[in-house]
C-alpha cells in the first residue's frame, strides 16, 4: 500500500466516525468538534494550522491523515454572474459545480456522480454515462471549495443537488454528505436549504421518506404520461409516472412544504396545451409546485426549445388549474453551465459506464 492510500481522509468522516477514529487513537471525542470547525467553518485543510491542538498532536495527526479537497482546474464566469468550476478529484476524474447568485438567493449547484447512468434524452451529462459515484467527502468538498472561491464564507446560501449525476443512484454517500453539511459545528447547512432533484428511483425515494435528515424534494417529471416520459427518461420503464406520483402523495412533508416537479419543455414533444392539462390533472391532490425549464439546447441534443409563447401558454394553463408554477430562467448558458449542460469531455469510459448504458438503454 502506498503511503497516501493508507492515510485516513478526514473529509470522508461524518462526526460520529471522526469521534470514533479519534477515540481509537486515544484522543478525546471533543476534538472532533474542533477539527470540524477548522475544516468547515474556517476552510482549513492543513492540520498544522489547527492551533487548538498541541503542536505535537498536530504533527502526529498530520502524518496520519489527509483532507481530500477537489482542485479547481478551470473557472468561467457568465455575463449573468453564474460561475462554473471544473474540479479535479484525487483520481484525476473531473466534475463541474456551479454558483448561481441572486435568484434571489445564492445557490450552489453540486454534483453527486461523475457522469450519470440515467441517460435522459435531452441531458448532456447523460451522454457521458456513469463514470463513478462521488464519495461524501467529494460531494461536500465541492461546497468547501466553492465557499471560498466565490467569496461566500459565513454567508447564507442554498444547495441544489442538480449538477452531474442522479443523487438517489448514489444514496448512501449523498445522505452522508447531507449529514456532514448539516453539522452544527461545520457548515451548519440545514436540510431545509438543500434540494435533492431526482428522476424518481422508487426504492430510494421510499427510503428517503424515512430519513431523519430530509432535504426538499424535486422530481424530474418532464411528461404526464408513460409513453412520452419513457422516451425522455429511460428509467421510467421501470418506475412509471403513476407509481412516482403515488410515492409523492405518501411522502412526509412538513406543513408548508411542497414537492417541486421539474418539467423540461421540448418543442413539439411535451409542450402542448393538452400536455399542460394532463400535467395539472396528474398533480391534483399532490402538494406540489411546477418548475418549467425551457430546454437548454446543445449540440448533440435532438430537441428544440419551445418559443416563449408556447412556454407562457403552458404555464398559464397549469396556473389556471390552481397549481403554483414558475419558469426557470436559465442561468449561465453562455458558459454551458445551465441545467443539463454539464459534461466533462474526454474521460475514459469505465466498465460501469458501459454497463449503465446497456442497463438503461432499452
Ligand atoms: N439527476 C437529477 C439531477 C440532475 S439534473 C435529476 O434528473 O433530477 C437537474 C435538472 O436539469 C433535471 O430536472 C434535469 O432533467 C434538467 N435538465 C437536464 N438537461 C437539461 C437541458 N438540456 N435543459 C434543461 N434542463 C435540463
Amino acid at each position: 500500500m502506498t503511503e497516501k492510500t493508507s492515510r485516513t481522509d478526514l473529509a470522508e468522516l461524518d462526526r460520529p466516525a471522526l469521534e470514533a477514529w479519534l477515540e481509537a487513537r486515544g484522543l478525546e471525542r471533543f476534538r472532533a468538534r474542533q477539527i470540524f470547525r477548522w475544516m468547515y467553518r474556517h476552510g482549513v485543510t492543513d492540520l498544522h494550522a489547527m492551533t487548538d491542538l498541541s503542536r505535537e498532536r498536530r504533527a502526529a495527526l498530520a502524518d496520519e491523515v489527509v483532507i481530500g479537497t477537489p482542485a479547481i482546474v478551470e473557472r468561467e464566469k457568465s455575463s449573468d454572474g453564474t460561475e462554473k468550476l471544473l474540479l479535479e478529484l484525487a483520481d484525476g476524474r473531473r466534475i463541474e459545480s456551479v454558483f448561481i447568485p441572486d435568484t434571489p438567493s445564492m445557490t450552489f449547484c453540486i454534483s453527486t456522480q461523475v457522469g450519470c447512468a440515467m441517460a435522459c434524452a435531452f441531458c448532456l451529462t447523460g451522454k457521458m454515462g456513469l463514470v463513478r459515484n462521488l464519495t461524501a467527502g467529494e460531494i461536500v468538498g465541492q461546497v468547501r471549495v466553492l465557499v471560498d472561491a466565490v467569496n461566500m464564507r459565513g454567508k447564507r446560501f442554498n444547495i441544489v443537488l442538480m449538477g452531474m449525476g442522479e443523487p438517489l443512484h448514489n444514496y448512501d454517500e449523498t445522505m452522508k454528505a447531507l449529514r456532514i453539511l448539516a453539522d452544527e459545528d461545520g457548515l451548519a447547512i440545514s436540510p431545509r436549504r438543500v434540494t435533492l432533484s431526482t428522476v424518481g428511483l422508487l426504492p430510494a425515494l421510499e427510503r428517503l421518506a424515512n430519513e431523519p435528515i430530509m432535504p426538499n424534494l424535486a422530481i424530474s417529471l418532464h411528461a404526464p404520461d408513460d409513453a412520452t416520459r419513457g422516451q425522455l427518461v429511460p428509467i421510467n420503464k421501470k418506475y412509471g409516472v403513476a407509481d412516482i406520483i403515488a410515492a409523492c402523495k405518501r411522502f412526509p412533508l412538513k406543513r408548508r412544504n411542497r414537492i417541486t416537479f421539474e418539467y423540461v419543455l421540448l418543442a413539439g414533444v411535451n409542450d402542448s396545451p393538452e400536455d399542460a392539462r394532463r400535467l395539472a390533472r396528474l398533480l391534483a391532490g399532490v402538494k406540489s409546485k411546477v418548475n418549467l425549464i425551457p430546454l437548454n439546447a446543445a449540440a448533440g441534443i435532438a430537441f428544440e426549445r419551445p418559443a416563449d409563447e408556447a412556454v407562457d401558454r403552458f404555464a398559464r394553463i397549469v396556473a389556471e388549474h390552481h397549481l403554483t408554477v414558475s419558469v426557470r430562467k436559465s442561468r449561465g448558458r453562455d458558459i454551458r453551465a445551465a441545467c443539463g449542460q454539464l459534461i466533462v469531455e474526454g474521460q475514459r469510459r469505465s466498465p460501469a459506464q458501459q454497463l449503465a448504458t446497456v442497463a438503461f438503454g432499452d
